[in-house]
């Protein structure tokens, strides 16, 4: 079973290494996208996943099906996850927001981020396919904060109004359906 790695891990804080196009769809990135994938579903609380949050030091995030679901009702069917490889922030509006923020890496710390609304990303997907996403709202939200991990930057770097919660009041959070 694979761990998270937590805050104060060196390989939280390193610049993340492309991974070369010929490499996507090879047996090794296959396995380390398999288990980002089952580490992230074992999370409840847990929307996305970068490499590094494993231990690998690769510019590799995944967004759950889950969240892609989040505010929209009752979800008919669970999606896969959404691989983002060597994904670039190609468009970032200019407006911002304060958002509540926090970390399967940076655990029971909560926090608001000022992220942009908007955001297009570019990036590869597991299959090789270079694709590009315009999306607003919790996915660019997401899509910066996961960014954000591959350059070594973690959301307490940049987080106002940081708050620490007790374990007793997590579970409560995380536990209610
Ligand atoms: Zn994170």
């Amino acid at each position: 079973m694979v761990e998270i790695v937590s805050e104060g891990n060196s390989v939280l804080r390193e610049k993340a290494e492309e991974v070369p196009l010929f490499d996507i769809t090879s047996p090794r990135i296959r396995k380390i996208i398999k288990e980002m994938s089952k580490t992230l579903a074992r999370e409840r609380d847990g929307v996305a996943l970068a490499a590094p949050q494993i231990g690998e030091s690769l510019q590799i995030f995944i967004v759950s099906g889950n969240a892609q679901n989040i505010g929209k009702g009752k979800p008919r069917e669970i999606k896969k996850d959404l691989v983002f490889i060597n994904p670039k922030l190609t468009k970032l509006s200019r407006e911002k927001k304060n958002l509540p923020e926090g970390c399967l890496s940076v655990r029971f710390v909560y926090g608001e981020v000022a992220r942009s609304v908007k955001a297009e990303i570019t990036a590869y997907d597991e299959n090789g396919k270079k694709t590009k996403k315009g999306v607003s709202g919790l996915m660019a939200q997401i899509f910066q904060h996961e960014c954000d991990h591959l350059e070594g930057i973690l959301f307490v770097d940049k987080a106002k109004k940081l708050e620490r919660i007790s374990k007793e009041e997590f579970k409560k959070l995380t536990h209610e359906e």
